[in-house]
């Protein structure tokens, strides 16, 4: 079986990063992207604050360059998902359709993945005015209505956010309060631009190319009614990725792998973790690229204790 010194899962900013700097670190990683490798910025159009690129990027373009700089210091990527591991005994063991790898050390960087609604309107529009991220596609939308669907802090903060660009921002929530935090809920009502369709849920998002507008349900009476929006974001939670692990590393009450503060330790020696799986607070690409070279190098250091 082949024997690797750190095998990475999961692709994204973390985990390229953490194989840019595992790879210089000859640590001699081989990554298992996932066959949605390149995570949730390959859902996106321009990405406009990540510094580096003053003219934006494209979220798959800054992705493939990302691979690149891995694979350039002999990063081995797989695009294959990790079917089954072993996080019990050392050397950890890991399998996906193609391969069976051992490793000393596993970085975990599957990211999160939006929720969504569940509507093929929504799906079909992910890059033509649907958007689960207002911090990276709020501005494309500048003097335009918009929505946001949902009601914890999430919604509230996308909808603030957004009060920069759109004309109005209408937050859609399922029922008649909110379940984001008090101070959030405070400042949104608070916000002129932010307006309220409690009690409701998006059937449809309208228009042809672009979206236009809304229809919304009443929860109660069934009615619907139609609102503009030519910009429409999906703020109803993320999900860690973490159901291949099987229950093998800790999680905290909203399902993120659990880290010791200050580290991408987790609670199985050796193994790290960095990206939005373990990142309930920022989720932001320049985080998770961050947080990818806190693993790396915590997973040298931990490698040398071992010798
Ligand atoms: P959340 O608290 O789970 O809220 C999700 C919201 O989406 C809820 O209002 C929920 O409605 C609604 N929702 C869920 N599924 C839906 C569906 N299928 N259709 C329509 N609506 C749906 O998620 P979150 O807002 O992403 O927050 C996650 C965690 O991060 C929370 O602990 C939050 O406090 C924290 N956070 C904090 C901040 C901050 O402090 N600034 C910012 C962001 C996130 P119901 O209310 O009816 O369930």
């Amino acid at each position: 079986m082949e024997h690797r010194r750190v095998v990475i899962v999961g692709s994204g900013p973390a985990g390229y990063t953490a194989a840019v700097y595992a790879a210089r670190a000859e640590l001699d990683p081989l990554m298992l992207a996932g066959l949605e490798f390149g995570g949730q910025l390959m859902l996106t159009t321009d990405v406009e604050n990540y510094p580096g690129f003053p003219e934006g990027v494209t979220g798959p373009a800054m992705m493939e360059m990302f691979q690149q700089q891995a694979e350039r210091f002999g990063t081995a990527v797989f695009n294959e998902n990790v079917t089954e591991i072993e996080l019990s005994s050392r050397p950890f063991a890991l399998k996906t359709s193609e391969r069976a790898v051992t490793a000393d050390a596993v970085i975990i960087a599957t990211g999160a993945s939006a929720k969504w609604i569940g509507l093929e309107s929504e799906q079909r529009r992910q890059n033509q005015g649907g958007s689960a991220c207002a911090t990276r596609d709020g501005a494309l939308y500048r003097g335009k209505p918009m929505v946001v669907v949902g009601g914890g802090d999430t919604a509230m903060e996308e909808a603030l956010f957004l009060t920069r660009f759109a004309t109005t921002v209408t937050v859609v929530h399922r029922r008649g309060e909110l379940r984001a935090s008090k101070i959030m809920q405070e400042r949104a009502m608070a916000n002129e631009k932010i307006e309220f369709a409690w009690n409701s849920t998006v059937d449809e998002i309208l228009g042809e190319e672009f979206a236009t507008g809304v229809r919304l349900r009443d929860t109660g009476s069934g009615d619907t009614r139609e609102i503009a929006a030519e910009a429409v974001f999906i703020a109803i939670g993320h999900q860690p990725n973490t159901a291949f692990l099987g229950g093998s590393l800790e999680l905290d009450d909203v399902g993120y792998l659990k880290v010791e503060a200050g580290t991408s330790r987790t609670s199985v020696d050796g193994v790290f973790a960095c990206g939005d799986v373990m990142d309930p607070v920022y989720r932001q690409a320049v985080t998770a690229a961050g947080s990818g070279c806190m693993a790396a190098i915590d997973a040298e250091r931990w490698l040398a204790q071992q010798e």
